[in-house]
């Protein structure tokens, strides 16, 4: 990095444009960049650490240390000479075969053939035998042996401790490297930032102290560059509106997949990169300052720590109620899911009415939901606007738009949905047969309005419906007559008689003999 300091130094100078006064420019070091040029090879291998790096060498420069190039040129001899002895043995044996060997345990030795061992002078000396083949020292290998070895080690040790120095010596300059890693980390993060906005067509948002917020063609980075990697479809651009001063809450509906939570966090996403001075991926953009972005968004659950997804759910909902400001920025992506329909439909719609109508609050707030009842509070509340992503119905199938337009979903395609999921065909058979019975049965339909702020009765529980299956009367006067009966006093010719009956009423066959 301290090399690397010098040139991002000459790249900052050289630059065309003038560099933003803000920008803190990381100072060279170039004490450090000396004594690491000087001390260290320019490509040294990593070192493992422990035991495996204890002989490590070779990443000591050459000339840096003259006692270190001793050593090394001494090893270097000694190789050569050991390397020199394989031809000069093979003369003195007669066996052309002869071969130097290297063992990391058992050191240098000149290895013969069982065949040529008849051969062999008075001075070898066994070391190791082998299938085929015995391996031999002689005294002046072996002295040559010790002296390369030492000199290798030795040359080992010393490299480790120039390490040690070198590291040490860096020490010195840790403050001013830290500062100028902050500053190229500052940079690095700038210059990305620059390079995506060219990249992908980004422009300069305007910035504004009120609490208006305007975006034309928002985009979603991330996603967007996704669905361009997979070659999918293009992303569908998005505007956003929001005022405190009229519409404030963006109500979202519309189906699963449609792409709410999409939209709801490349809002936030845009606001966050207009803040911290970046371009954004958008047409153009207008955002009036925000103090802070609430969100609450996916599930999560803390079980270890006692709290259901629920309980996560709501606690962080009551945060946000309780921290918002005028100027804050909610996203809400979907409220009151980890609890019965009614209930979590009372909870969405009284948050939405304390966001709207909380004195002083009136924070710019994007809340999907998949209670379509919620758009009825912008019948009663200016400030609650209503939109949905566009879905179209093709035969039994869903095609999303992913285009937000004003006004509440009409459907919610659940089951499409399930379907494109790949639910099993009898299982979405059998949805949409419940689904024909609850929206048929008055009082119960999925789509029953709540009634405003005040009223008593929300009508039966749907819940109930959904698991209770309606019965025949024969059915009903047969289990009566089932739970009136003992059995402790019938004889079994009775029961027999009874359950004949019984099958017989309710269409079986009922055949007793
Ligand atoms: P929802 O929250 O309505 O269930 P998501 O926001 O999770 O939907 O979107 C589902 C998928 O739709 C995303 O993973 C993305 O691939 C695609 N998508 C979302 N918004 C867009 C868009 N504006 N243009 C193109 N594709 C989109």
């Amino acid at each position: 990095m301290c090399l690397a300091l010098a040139e991002t130094d000459d790249l900052l100078t050289a630059a065309d444009d003038p560099l933003p006064a803000s920008l803190t420019l990381p100072e060279p070091v170039p004490e450090a960049a000396e004594l690491l040029r000087d001390a260290l090879v320019d490509e040294p291998r990593p070192v493992p650490r422990g035991s495996r790096g204890a002989g490590e060498t070779g990443y000591v420069r050459q000339g840096f240390r003259p006692e270190l190039d001793v050593l090394r040129e001494s090893a270097l001899k000694g190789r050569e000479w050991i390397a020199g002895l394989e031809a000069r043995e093979r003369d003195r044996v007669g066996v052309p075969s002869l071969r130097m060997r290297f063992h990391p345990v058992h050191g240098y030795a000149l290895e013969i053939t069982k065949a040529n061992l008849g051969r062999i002078p008075e001075d070898y000396e066994r070391k190791q035998t082998l299938a085929n083949a015995e391996r031999f020292t002689t005294p002046e290998l072996r002295e040559m042996e010790s002296k390369v070895l030492g000199a290798q080690d030795k040359a080992a040790a010393l490299e480790r401790q120039i390490f040690e120095e070198v590291r040490t010596g860096m020490l010195e300059f840790a403050a001013a490297i830290r500062e100028a890693a902050r500053a190229v980390g500052q940079l690095d993060a700038l210059q990305s930032l620059a390079e995506v906005a060219r990249r992908d067509g980004w422009v300069r948002p305007e910035v504004h102290d009120d609490a208006r917020l305007e975006i034309r063609g928002g985009r979603h980075p991330v996603v967007e560059r996704l669905l361009r990697a997979r070659g999918g479809d293009d992303f569908v651009p998005n505007d956003a509106d929001l005022d405190p001063e009229g519409a404030r809450i963006l109500l979202l509906t519309g189906p699963n997949m449609s792409g709410k939570s999409t939209y709801l966090r490349q809002v936030a996403v845009i606001v966050l990169l207009a803040q911290i001075g970046s371009f954004v991926p958008a047409e153009a953009a207008r955002i009036g300052v925000v103090d802070r972005i609430f969100t609450r968004v996916g599930a999560s659950d803390r079980l270890a720590e006692g709290e259901s997804t629920f309980m996560v759910e709501m606690r962080e909902t009551a945060e946000i109620l309780s921290q918002a400001s005028q100027k804050s920025l909610i996203i809400l992506d979907e409220i009151g899911r980890g609890t019965s329909t009614f209930d979590g439909l009372s909870i969405a719609w009284a948050v939405a009415e304390y966001l709207h109508d909380t004195p002083g609050l009136g924070a710019r707030t994007l809340f999907a939901t998949h209670y379509h009842e919620l758009a009825d509070l912008s019948r009663t509340r200016e400030g609650v606007h209503n939109g949905h992503s566009e879905a179209r119905e093709y035969q039994d199938d869903v095609i999303f738009l992913r285009r937000l337009v004003p006004g509440q979903a009409s459907r919610s395609y659940g089951i499409q949905v399930a379907k494109l999921a790949g639910l099993p065909e009898a299982v979405i058979d059998r949805a949409r047969e419940i689904l024909h019975q609850l929206e048929s049965e008055e009082g119960v339909a999925p789509g029953s309005k709540v009634p405003a702020a005040g009223a008593a009765s929300v009508g039966p529980d749907p819940q109930l419906a959904l698991f209770t299956p309606a019965r025949s009367p024969d059915e009903d006067a047969t289990l009566a007559e089932l739970r009136a009966l003992d059995p402790d006093r019938m004889t079994p010719l009775d029961a027999l008689a009874l359950l004949s009956r019984l099958s017989r009423s309710l269409g079986g066959r009922g055949d007793a003999s």
